[in-house]
This record gives C-alpha cells, structure tokens and sequence, in this order.
C-alpha cells in the first residue's frame, strides 16, 4: 500500500512532528513523510498525488487539517488516516481514534476502514459568484459564522478553547436575528427570524461540543438544528451546556430535521456561512450529504449518545 504522511507541523509543533517522522520509520517502512507550514502547502503536497491510484493518505493535525485534507482528495482513490492533535479534533472524536500518537498510528495505518458520509455547503460568496466545500463536521449560517471569525481573531492572543469561548460571547453580544428560511428536500420548515441554522455530518463540533449525538456518519443524510429566536441571555448563559450534550428536542425556538438536502436562504442581511470552523460566505446556502464519499481508518464510529 502506498502511504503518505503528511505533517501540518505548525499545528502539531516541530517536536512532535519529529517524534511521528521517527514512529513512522519504525512502523511503515517505505512511507513517504512531507511536513507543511501551512494548510495550502498541505493542500499542494496532497493535489501532487496520483488521482488514480489507490493508497492512503494520513494526515497529522487538527479538524482544520483533516477538513483541508478530505477536500484535496476529493475524486482521488485515496483513504484518509488522522493523528488528531490540538484542542478540536471533533473528527476523529466521532471515528473513535485515540489521541495517543503510537495508537492513533496504528489505527491510522490499520486494516479497519469506514465508509462514511461527508457534506457538501455551497454558498454565495460577498463578492459574487459561489463557493464549494466539503466539510466532514458541520456547518453553520448565522451566529456560528459569525463566532469563528472572532475566535479567529482572538487565537491570535488566546488559547483556542478561551478563544472559542470569548467569541460565543462577543458574537451574542452583537447578534441580530436575520431572516431566514430553511427548506430540508424541498419542503419548506417556515421562515422567519434566525439565530442560527447548524447542519451536522458528525456528532461533534467546537472542541468536544456535541449538539447531535443522534448524528450518525454513515446514515446518509445530514440533520439540522435550527436555532430560530433563542434569547441572547439563554444562548450566552447556557451556550456551553445547549451545545455540550445535545440541542434539547422539546425547545420552543428550535426546529429540527434530516435529509439528503438543507437549504437555507437569508434577506437583505448578510448571513456568514462556515463549515468546519471555516469562514466560507453568506447565504444563500445548500448543504447536502455525499453518501459514502470517503474511506477512513478509524475505531468505533460515535455510537448514538445520550
Ligand atoms: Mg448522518
């Protein structure tokens, strides 16, 4: 099997980056390693490979490496292995891979692989035109669009988990409700004024937050909680336990639902759009599922949690 290890080394440090070039020489001899300062480097070293050939592609860092990964494979034969690292890895939480470096290699390198589902968001972009990208956790129009961009901005001087943390405040503090409205395969949930649409592949977003248990990666649809006017006060107080062990099913503001197909579609406003922690654009936006899109090494698959 061919074997590409590619090391995002400005997420995981350059000690651990040699720590897992001297595993790997252990583990798999023949595996090429390439390390990377930056996630478009990352994307250039991925894009060299052959697109026809099978073999498997790991890759060593967070959600945003893993997410920048399965787009660059896209139409490739390849199958994804991750060394999660960082504060997120919402992924491979959901694949049941071990944050411990020699276990996580073994799983990545190891014979036991999932088909699983990806999503797709496509969405307008505040210049013209669309954008499109795959995405392996969720996506959001609305607050969480606008929380990833601050958390961005304040990572430069905060941990990421504070970073995250301080944004969701920042964010609610300056929210309006846009109006929005949101049709899953074609019928439509209503319209009216929105906190925030969140459509999840994953059970997991947020550095462990997990709004979905139900999720599941392989059930070929995608499920949407929209969160429409949730008071500023409750999302701000209890932001981190909504979000933490599931959206509650009976919220009076919250409509629920699954499909093949999310649509959601704004006013006047711009409505910011990200999908993996990514800043994409503004709706409108279509997120749909791609069944089966990607083989990956993994553990147990996130059962369906309480
Ligand atoms: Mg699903």
């Amino acid at each position: 099997m061919n074997v590409l290890l590619v090391v995002n080394a400005r997420a995981v440090g350059e000690s651990r980056a040699r720590r897992i070039a001297a595993l790997l020489r252990e583990r798999a001899r023949g595996a090429e390693l390439a390390c990377t300062a930056t996630l478009d480097e990352l994307r250039r070293s991925i894009e060299r490979l052959p697109r026809d050939e099978p073999g498997r592609l790991i890759v060593a860092g967070g959600d945003g490496t893993v997410s920048c990964a399965v787009n660059a494979i896209a139409g490739t034969r390849l199958e994804l292995g991750v060394l999660p690292h960082g504060t997120g890895n919402d992924f491979a939480r959901s694949l049941g891979i071990p944050r411990r470096l020699e276990q996580a290699l073994e799983v990545a390198l190891g014979e036991r692989l999932h088909t699983i589902d990806l999503g797709e968001c496509r969405c307008a972009r505040p210049a013209g035109g669309t954008v499109t990208r795959r995405f392996v956790n969720m996506a959001e129009a609305g607050l969480g669009g606008d929380v990833v961009t601050r958390a961005r901005r304040l990572a430069r001087v905060a941990g990421s988990a504070l970073a995250y943390q301080l944004a969701i405040a920042w964010a609610v503090a300056r929210m309006r409700y846009a109006q929005v409205e949101v049709r899953v395969d074609g019928a439509s949930l209503g319209a009216g004024a929105s906190a925030n649409v969140i459509v999840a592949n994953g059970q997991y977003f947020g550095g462990g937050l997990r709004p979905f248990p139900w999720a599941r990666l392989d059930d070929g649809r995608l499920e949407l909680g929209w969160m429409r006017r949730v008071a500023r006060a409750e999302i701000l107080w209890r932001a981190p336990t909504l979000l933490r062990h599931g959206l509650p099913r009976d919220h009076p503001d919250v409509s629920f639902g699954a499909g093949a197909e999310i649509c959601a579609a704004g006013g006047e406003e711009p409505v910011p759009v990200e999908a993996d922690g990514e800043l994409l654009g503004q709706l409108p936006a279509d997120f749909r599922v791609l069944p089966g899109a990607l083989r990956v090494a993994g553990g147990a698959l996130a059962a369906e949690g309480p």
